[in-house]
């Protein structure tokens, strides 16, 4: 039971998916029946096509220009929570999270790796240089005073949908350093986790004594690797999806339901005295 399994570890790797944000109020890609892809054509942006197309990126940042504000404003939900106090009773190692929603930060969890980076923060694709996602929309804001940032419509990454006439006449700064192109920094599809990140979670695996999977499909290979490497560790694997996904064959445990739902009522069963550290 995944109640036992949480009880009986006490260095946990947590790796979260979009659908722990759902109940939040942020739409998934994947989720059966729900997600984005099963509900419209939209497909996101690939890596190649941001950085050598300008329309794109203008696209792109009009519509993340005008979701950012409710995007930014998304609230942490009892999952969020749950891994939180469970990092606090000592049983969570790390979270690592395929979200750029800055979700887990927001709820207070301490040791979270971003898998696929976050929508908080923007990189410049020249030179490297990292400023805050807020600090841009201050930007825009000043460049573009007759464009208003409102809509009701968030896709996963920030994402909403605009008029061919909002998109055209939006203007997109470059590096205040380089002059060279802003990209949000997050992994696009078709781009790759960078080495760091990858070595960082592979340790925290190898140095766990257990890898809880919740919300994600493992759709996207780096984080069935993940998965993978945790198998190959001989390290207990369990999983707590809406649907299927592609490291079912790995885990011992497995439960299909809502995030919010199922950890809520395992939260109130199992043992919430503090972990020892020492001992
Ligand atoms: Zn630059």
């Amino acid at each position: 039971m995944l109640k036992d399994f949480i009880n009986s570890h006490s260095n946990i790797c947590v790796l979260t998916g979009a659908g722990i944000s759902t109940e939040s109020g942020i739409p998934d890609y994947r989720s059966e029946g729900v997600g984005l892809y099963a509900r419209s054509n939209r497909r996101p942006v690939l890596y190649r096509d941001f950085c050598n197309s300008a329309d794109i990126r203008r696209r792109y940042w009009a519509r993340n220009y005008v979701g950012w504000p409710r995007f930014s404003s998304i609230k942490p939900n009892s999952t969020h929570q749950i891994l939180k106090k469970l990092e606090d009773l000592n049983k969570v190692r790390c979270i690592v999270t395929q979200n750029v929603d800055n979700l887990h930060t927001k709820a207070g969890s301490r040791k979270v790796i971003e898998l696929h980076g976050t929508a908080f923060r923007v990189m410049c694709l020249s030179c490297n240089e990292r400023i805050c996602r807020y600090y841009l929309q201050e930007i825009f804001d000043k460049i573009n005073p007759n464009m208003t940032a409102t809509s009701q419509m968030v896709r996963p990454d920030g994402d909403v949908d605009l008029s061919q006439e909002q998109v055209e006449g939006f203007q997109v700064p470059s590096c205040e350093n380089c002059s060279g192109v802003l990209k949000p920094d997050i992994i696009f599809f078709g781009d790759n986790v960078p080495r760091q990140v990858v070595e960082s979670v592979r340790y925290n695996i190898e140095h766990s004594d257990s890898l809880l999977i919740l919300g994600t499909t493992l759709t996207t290979f780096s984080g069935y690797r993940i998965a993978l490497q945790a198998s190959h560790a001989k390290k207990p694997i369990a999983i707590l999806n809406i649907g299927k996904t592609r490291a079912d064959d790995l885990a011992e445990i497995k439960v299909k339901g809502r995030c919010g739902d199922v950890l809520a009522r395992i939260y109130s069963m199992i043992d919430q005295r503090e972990e020892c550290t020492k001992c």
